[in-house]
């Protein structure tokens, strides 16, 4: 298949800000895929180059880019960079490069999806000595055979700057209308999704096998299952009422949930957002490695940095040491940690995800419960009929350091990737009106003043909604950073600034700089309150008003755990919004 045909589609989609137009595009382009490329279609689109357990990453160096371009246009490198610090984008520069060539090539070969998906995999692939000489190389080869606009989109995928604000809802929507012609099939899709966590693969078996085929998938070891989630509880007798008055307690520990696959001697750790961490835990991978003599098994569980003389619980913020890529073998003894084991899916060639939470319990123990140690240990949970015996649980739970309680119904299945009242968290009743924390994502900032100068003053936060797919704003946040944390963000902010407001964005605050939807940041505030400028759960209490939060402060925890469609939602704001007024009821 021809790579312009992807280009033009690309192009078309930076145009338009509707979503409705970006499916459709989307669908034109599967229905021109061929059968055997629509997986690495699938990913190209998401802008990687396989599910993201997997690791493959290009992220090229900027330096080596611009020499590649230099090579296949002809041009000199100092006039290479002298275009870039004019378009401050090394995909333009690439356009502009080679629209200016003053070089051709006497042999070219054809530039095809497969052979650009051939050659990024390459690229990925590549590492140690020489590696640097073999990127360089194998991008020249593909430039050199390129137009100036396929240039632009190579360059803008190798350096991970492909921003077409696709998220993974509308490209599940595309895949259901080209392969079914039935856009409400997007549910049995996602379902698939949940279980094994890569679209590509769902994509290739929908248009091979159909529909159907999507229900024989399963969850698997080696990969990771998109994980269930928890609904807010009120306090302890709504979780009752909730629970059919016999409910399983545990502490919700403040940590970073993990997923355990072992399949054979291989260990692997994935994060909440699916990503593989087994390389910042080798301790833990050791202990699963040495000590579960199961053939295959998928656990779960909450990590937690411990005291290195002691078992005690520290805060959520020393983990961040564990998350340096350098050094992990230093700070694993200065740091140590506690994986608490809360879950099983999967036993020995069982997917046991189908079975009540009594009896997942009942497999972990008698598993588990013989190899605990320091490392790895099984969470207490307690079953209980009694409001009051909720609140006890919960002060001990406080008491030791955990969040609140996570109470969970103890029939209950293990639904992938829902978020469903079968997990209830309760946390400590908090003296302002807002009961919870929220996850909101960074869409836009203006710039500081006074010892912010340069820096950002304010950033413009929002929630998502999952009915449009959206990001509407819902504050402005300054308050509550560190100058270290500040020049982080700041940094970690300049890969994803972009010339406008994001398609995905909705907010009529006009700001310095805009940004597409990536960095969550944990946000307690004083209120909810109706706002004439936000546009977050707009007419949902009044009609022309949304809510925005009142008094926002960061927390100090920046969630990389949180993909951006896992802030939090319109509807988990309006009902906030509800809680808050029932709270001042009664009080
Ligand atoms: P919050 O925003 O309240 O920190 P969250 O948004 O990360 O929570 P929730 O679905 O609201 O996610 O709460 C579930 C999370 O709580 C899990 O993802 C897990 O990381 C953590 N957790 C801690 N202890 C437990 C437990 N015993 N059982 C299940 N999850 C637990």
């Amino acid at each position: 298949m021809d790579f312009s045909i992807l280009v033009e589609t690309f192009e078309k989609m930076e145009k338009t800000t509707s979503r409705l137009m970006l499916t459709d595009f989307l669908v034109d382009l599967f229905k021109k895929t061929p059968e055997n490329i629509v997986q690495q279609m699938v990913y190209l689109i998401q802008g990687k180059l396989g599910p993201d357990f997997i690791g493959l990453e290009l992220g090229i160096a900027d330096k080596m880019v611009i020499k590649a371009i230099a090579n296949s246009s002809g041009l000199k490198l100092s006039d290479i960079n002298k275009i870039f610090s004019k378009t401050g984008d090394l995909g333009k520069t690439s356009e502009i490069a080679l629209e200016n060539k003053t070089q051709t090539t006497l042999i070219s070969e054809d530039v095809s999806v497969e052979r650009v998906y051939d050659i990024f995999n390459k690229i990925s692939r590549s590492s140690g000595k020489g590696s640097q000489m073999t990127k360089i190389r194998l991008i020249s080869s593909l430039l050199n055979d390129s137009l100036p606009n396929e240039g632009k989109y190579i360059v803008k995928f190798l350096i991970g700057n492909l921003r077409l604000g696709i998220a993974d809802y509308s490209l599940m929507d595309a895949l259901a209308i080209a392969f079914t012609d039935n856009k409400s099939n997007r549910a049995v899709i996602e379902k698939a999704y949940n279980q094994i966590s890569d679209l590509g693969e769902v994509a290739n078996k929908l248009y091979k096998n159909g529909i159907k085929s999507l229900n024989t998938i399963r969850i698997e070891p080696l990969k990771p299952v998109r994980p269930m989630l928890a609904e807010r509880v009120l306090n302890p007798r709504e979780a009752l009422e909730r629970g059919n008055n016999r409910v399983a307690l545990e502490y919700k520990l403040d940590g970073e949930r993990a997923q355990i696959h072992k399949k054979k001697d291989q260990v692997n750790l994935y994060s909440r957002s699916l990503e593989n961490i087994t390389s910042y835990y080798p301790e833990l991978k050791k202990e699963f490695a040495n000590k579960i003599k199961n053939n295959s098994i998928i656990l779960e569980g909450e990590i937690v940095p411990i005291g290195a003389e002691n078992n005690q619980i520290k805060p959520f913020q020393e983990l961040m040491h564990r998350k340096r890529k350098h050094d992990i073998e230093k700070n694993l003894e200065k740091y140590p940690v506690s994986l608490f084991l809360f879950d099983v899916l999967y036993i020995d060639g069982d997917d046991v995800t189908d079975q009540s939470y009594l009896k997942r319990r009942k497999i972990l123990e008698n598993n588990l419960s013989n190899i605990e140690t320091r490392k790895i240990r099984l969470i207490p949970n307690k079953i209980v009929s009694q409001e009051r015996e909720i609140t006890d649980y919960l002060d001990t739970a406080l008491k030791i350091g955990a969040e609140g309680l996570m109470v969970k119904q103890t029939e209950s299945v293990y639904r992938a990737g829902a978020r469903e009242y079968a997990w209830m968290k309760l946390k400590k009743e908090y003296d302002a009106d807002l009961v919870d924390t929220l996850d909101l994502v960074i869409i836009g900032a203006l710039f500081g003043k006074g010892r912010r100068t340069g820096k950002y003053g304010a950033l413009l936060l929002a929630i998502y909604d999952s009915d449009t797919d959206s990001f509407p704003s819902v504050c402005k946040v300054g308050t509550g950073f560190t100058d270290e944390v500040l020049e982080t963000i700041y940094n970690e902010l300049k890969k994803h600034i972009l010339s406008h407001k994001h398609p995905r964005v909705s907010a009529t605050p006009n700001m310095d700089v805009w940004f597409e939807p990536k960095i969550v940041l944990e946000i307690i505030g004083s209120e909810i309150t109706l706002s004439p400028l936000h546009r977050a759960g707009l007419n949902s209490i009044k009609e022309g008003y949304g809510l925005a939060i009142r008094f926002p402060k960061f927390t100090g925890k920046i969630r990389s755990d949180k993909l951006p469609e896992q802030c939090t939602t319109t509807r988990e704001l309006v009902e906030m919004y509800h809680e808050q007024i029932k709270k001042r009821e009664i009080s």
